[in-house]
């Protein structure tokens, strides 16, 4: 029982459709997926739909928000998102069309720096998923301004960058609450380098975290042995996942590859199946 709680699709920054996403994942035996695209749930319609194709496997409708903190970003999964919710779009279309405000405000301060790069391509790259600071690198790197991915960030576009732009914020605990309000399970995505963690979960759990993602490509069994034990402390469920992309990068992990532990899917899905009795009634 082959389980990943943590996949991309073209709706974000994902190389394969969410058609092709769930046929592949059928392929390779996996019986439970989740699609968590960032900032959109414009691919589960399309996924769900394929899915009904392949009665062996359960495709969990999900999303994953990116928050900020002072030293980054912190990503929160959506398990069982309800992608219908109006109020929930809304601000899923706040949270994007900031993002595409902040790239554009990126590409203009580029140019004021005299590296100009194209906003169409920037949005060609995109391929119609959310606009992010990986796209306005991959420009610069296509326009010789910077000689890799990285020196784009170092030199321009990381946090402390002379063309780096803020965009709208939401929080930790924001996005936590905006999940669990529209009856979603929020959990806290890849925080095996969070500074503070105990912290975050104490804050988090308040506002209605019930897991953290423990299984996650690259993570040692040290880590996981760490953030198991902060699991079992504020009582949270395990979930994992491959943060699949489909772009085959040296540091990306396959599709399927990480070995989950079916209970953490079977975990979800029964919370998922509780809180939705406990509506009804
Ligand atoms: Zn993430
Ligand atoms: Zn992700």
């Amino acid at each position: 029982m082959k389980v990943d709680l943590h996949l991309h699709t073209t709706a974000s920054d994902g190389v394969l459709t969410p058609g092709q996403l769930v046929t592949e994942a059928a392929r390779r035996g996996l019986s439970v997926i989740a699609i968590t695209d960032h900032d959109s749930t414009e691919g589960i319609a399309e996924a769900l739909e394929t899915a009904r194709d392949y009665p062996d496997l359960v495709v969990i409708p999900g999303v994953e928000l990116s928050t900020d903190v002072p030293k980054g970003e912190v990503h929160v999964l959506g398990y069982y998102v309800d992608y219908q919710d109006k109020d929930f779009q809304a601000r899923l279309d706040i949270m994007r069309s900031s993002r595409l405000d902040r790239a554009r405000h990126m590409v203009e301060k580029l140019r004021r720096l005299g590296m100009p790069i194209r906003w169409d391509r920037v949005l060609e790259l995109a391929n119609g998923g959310s606009v992010g600071r990986p796209h306005v690198a991959e420009a610069l790197l296509e326009a010789g301004h910077v000689g890799s991915f990285q020196e784009a960030f170092v030199k321009y576009i990381g946090r402390d960058g002379p063309a780096y732009a803020e965009r709208e914020k939401l929080t930790p605990v924001e996005a936590v609450s905006l999940l669990a309000k529209v009856g979603s399970l929020p959990v806290l995505a890849h925080p095996g380098e969070m500074e503070g963690l105990y912290s975050y979960l104490s804050e988090l759990t308040g506002a209605g975290l019930v897991g953290i993602e423990v299984y996650y490509s690259g993570y040692c069994p040290e880590i996981c042995e760490r953030l198991l034990k902060a699991a079992r402390r504020y009582g949270l469920l395990v979930t994992g996942g491959s943060d699949y992309h489909g772009h085959g990068g040296k540091g990306e992990a396959e599709l399927g590859s990480l070995s989950i532990p079916w209970e953490s899917a079977q975990k979800l899905m029964e919370m998922a199946e509780q809180r939705r009795k406990a509506h009804v009634r």
